[in-house]
């Protein structure tokens, strides 16, 4: 290259990052208030819920089997309630619990269960046993690493691929270290990726060998019936793989009612084998004279059937599709040619990961942050809240008005392009 051409480069450089850093002062200058942190359902959303506000009525508080559903009881959930789930959790009703609002709190339940009393397959409850290990894939959901880190156990992270974790290095660990007593799994558009696994995933979790006898995938499928476009997503039925292939117990299969009906006022659903079924409700006596049946015969009232719930998810992402597609064409537009930045494209679920450069993702949400747009906090998405790349970035688009995402989507854009050109310029003089 010439000197002349170079010195050309570097002036037409100067003038794009000029451009680059206008452009945020101007977005900035815009005073915005946006927010993209967490998957909450937009009230739009809880407006198609609202007849459950009314229902089931003074008159009607009687379940199958003369249930009286304003009184104690009924720890396994109406069986009418477990009935209309029980496609879902891919379990027959026998084998699924209906709890209160939360899976988030099943799940925490049964990791401490473990701890302080064992599972149904445990020798000793985990606390006994020395140090205790849960294999990670990240990017993952912040709340599965909390309840990890409250508790002391350790957080081994592994690769999330495009269909699942990366299986060599899962089955490496865990059959190689009998501390290992558990995995964090969204099989289905994954909590940030959107990533769904593959039933050769999901039959090489089933079948693999573990050093622990007690080992347990929680099987958090939060995102069942969470479809954004028309392909309706299906994923192998672990629990059958898993009884297939001879470890019947191994998975905890969870979802809720959060986003398909009200966030604050769902139920909370496990499905597994017998023995574990009849071991969580064991465990569960002491805590609960029975879950909040009214809560329980009021979504069976509203949703009646799988049909029902299938129409109330069309009508979900009739509201949360346009706003995921906002994003993703405007990501398109504005950051198809910066170098190293990439982002999922989720065929359903809450969330968009959008990757930079490593070392950018701070500064993005920091950059972000200043001028008006509140993003999860860089490393959410890994143990710890420790992205040691500094490259994951999660975008919830669901809880703001299409047109505020789409100025959102155009601020983090602004944002990276800045971040990008200002590392580019520390490279340089560096
Ligand atoms: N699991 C995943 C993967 C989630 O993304 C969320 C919500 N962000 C939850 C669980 C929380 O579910 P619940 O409301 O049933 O506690």
């Amino acid at each position: 290259m010439t000197t002349e051409v170079a010195q050309a480069g570097v002036a037409e450089s100067g003038v794009a990052a000029e451009t680059i850093r206008a452009g945020y002062e101007a977005f900035k200058a815009r005073g915005l208030k946006l927010n993209l942190t967490r998957g909450k359902p937009a009230p739009a959303q809880l407006d198609l819920s609202a007849e459950l506000l009314a229902l089931p009525g003074a008159a009607d508080y009687m379940a199958e089997g003369v249930t009286d559903i304003r009184n104690y009881g009924g720890l396994q959930g109406l069986a009418e309630a477990r009935r209309l789930f029980a496609g879902l959790m891919g379990a027959p009703a026998e084998q699924v619990i209906v709890a209160n609002n939360a899976s988030l709190a099943l799940m925490h339940d049964t990791v401490v269960y473990a701890l302080l009393k064992g599972t149904c397959d445990s020798e000793k409850p985990w606390s006994q046993q020395g140090e205790i290990a849960f294999l990670c894939p990240v990017p993952g959901y912040d709340r599965h690493f909390r309840i990890c880190e409250d508790y002391g156990i350790r957080m081994i992270p592994v690769a999330m691929n495009a269909d699942g974790p990366d299986m060599d290095e899962v089955e490496r660990l865990a059959a190689g270290d009998a501390s290992i007593r558990g995995i964090w799994c969204v099989p289905k558009y994954s909590n940030p990726t959107g990533a769904v696994y593959s039933d050769a995933v999901v039959e090489r979790l089933a079948g693999m060998k573990t050093a622990a006898a007690d080992f347990r995938i929680y099987w958090d499928n939060a995102y069942a019936v969470h479809h954004l476009t028309e392909e309706k997503v299906e994923i192998a039925n672990i629990l059958e793989a898993c009884a297939r292939q001879g470890h019947a117990n191994r998975a905890y299969v969870f979802a809720s009612t959060s986003k398909i009906t009200l966030a604050g006022s769902g139920l909370a659903l496990f499905a597994s084998s017998k023995d574990n079924v009849k071991w969580l409700t064991a465990r569960m006596t002491p805590r609960t004279i029975g879950p909040d049946k009214v809560n329980q015969l009021r979504h069976v009232r509203f949703l009646k059937d799988e049909a029902g719930i299938t129409a109330l998810m069309e009508r979900q992402r009739a509201l949360i599709a346009p706003k995921f597609e906002k994003v993703l064409e405007i990501f398109d537009e504005k950051l198809s040619d910066v170098a190293g930045v990439s982002w999922t494209r989720p065929k359903g679920g809450y969330f968009i990961s959008l990757d930079v450069p490593p070392g950018c993702a701070k500064r993005v949400i920091e950059l972000a942050k200043a001028a008006g747009v509140e993003l999860t906090p860089a490393g959410a998405t890994h143990p710890l809240g420790k992205d040691p790349e500094d490259r994951t970035i999660r975008i919830a688009p669901s809880f703001p008005e299409l047109e505020e995402v789409a100025l959102a989507a155009e601020g983090v854009a602004v944002c990276v392009k800045l971040t990008v050109e200002e590392k580019g310029q520390q490279r340089v003089s560096g």
